[in-house]
């Protein structure tokens, strides 16, 4: 496991900014950490990239405890915070010296071009920093999170503030890291995560909204089915979600739940069987598709 996360709080004074979060990241996997502004995604990129430490529980990075291991956390992650803190006056070179110095790198240099050419910085790096487009000292700021090969990518909305092409472009070079690193991008964008991840992990408010099978939430077609479904008796919200093709369960009063489905998959059948072999009556299904739009504006909206 990459990234394993133990039920995490973080608590600023009365504030709960992660409330007992948990969550698991496979090798080689690209995951949207997906969220509205103020939902807790930063902070927990901070923890388990050792910058602060968790009010309780606990987080590993290749095994590696992010409190009682944080050095080697820190060889293990590479980590883009969400305002790249750049020395502008530095050339793009000097300051990548400077990072694979910090890292106990030396002889750096084969190690500094190969990077600057992973990421598309070839034009650019005889430049100052200050000198470069944002898509560009994005790049920048990929490269020194990648500088000591690490095997876990942290990066905390690394879209943010880019115009169409640039982003295109960033998004495309991160695409290209998630082959052989596992990556873990933050962001308040929709399509970021359609476009770029295997799997999204959304957060509000502290709390994971969701995480189980969300991968299903992805797709080219990005349309899934919601059904509304009335029950005649009592049915738990833990039964429904077991149910194959059954990706959320909102239950929205009484013995009526919404069901979303794995994109593309018809669930109505599969509900009408379950029902009949739990014996419960079922009295209604009623259909209508939604985009992830939705679901996402659906999942982060106020319910607590
Ligand atoms: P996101 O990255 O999803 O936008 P953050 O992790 O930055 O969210 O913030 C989560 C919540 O914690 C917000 O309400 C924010 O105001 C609060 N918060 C973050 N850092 C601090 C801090 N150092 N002191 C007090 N509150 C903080």
């Amino acid at each position: 496991m990459s990234i394993k996360v133990e039920h995490i709080s973080k608590v600023y004074g009365k504030q709960y900014a992660l409330d007992d979060v948990s969550m698991e990241i496979g090798s080689g996997e690209i995951v949207g950490f997906l969220g509205p502004n103020g939902a807790g995604k930063s902070t927990l990129m901070k923890i388990l990239t050792t910058y602060i430490q968790p009010s309780s529980g606990e987080a590993w990075i290749c095994g590696h405890h992010v409190v009682d291991a944080g050095m080697e956390v820190r060889k293990m992650v590479g980590y883009l915070p969400e305002h790249n803190p750049l020395y502008l006056e530095m050339y793009v070179r000097e300051y990548l010296e400077l990072v694979a110095g910090l890292h106990g790198l030396r002889n750096n240099k084969a190690r500094i071009a190969e990077i600057i050419d992973r990421v598309g910085l070839e034009v650019e790096a005889h430049k100052r920093i200050g000198a470069l487009s944002k898509g560009y000292r994005q790049r920048v700021g990929l490269a020194q999170a990648l500088i000591h090969d690490p095997a876990v990518l942290i990066l905390d909305e690394p879209t943010s503030g880019l115009d169409p092409n640039q982003l295109v472009d960033i998004r495309n070079v991160i695409k290209q890291l998630g082959k052989e690193k596992t990556v873990m991008l933050s962001t308040h964008i929709m399509q970021e995560v359609e476009a770029i991840c295997d799997r999204v992990i959304i957060i509000n408010k502290g709390r994971l909204v969701t995480d189980k099978g969300a991968k299903n939430l992805v797709s080219d077609k990005g349309e899934i089915q919601v059904l509304t479904v009335e029950f005649g008796s009592n049915v738990l919200t833990a039964d429904l979600q077991q149910i194959e093709g059954v990706e959320l369960v909102n239950h929205l009063q009484g013995n009526i739940f919404e069901l979303n489905s794995a994109v593309g998959a018809d669930i109505r059948k599969t509900i009408f069987d379950w029902a009949v072999a739990q014996g419960i009556p079922l009295l209604s299904q009623q259909v209508k598709k939604k985009n992830l739009e939705d679901v996402f504006k659906e999942l982060t909206k106020s319910k607590k």
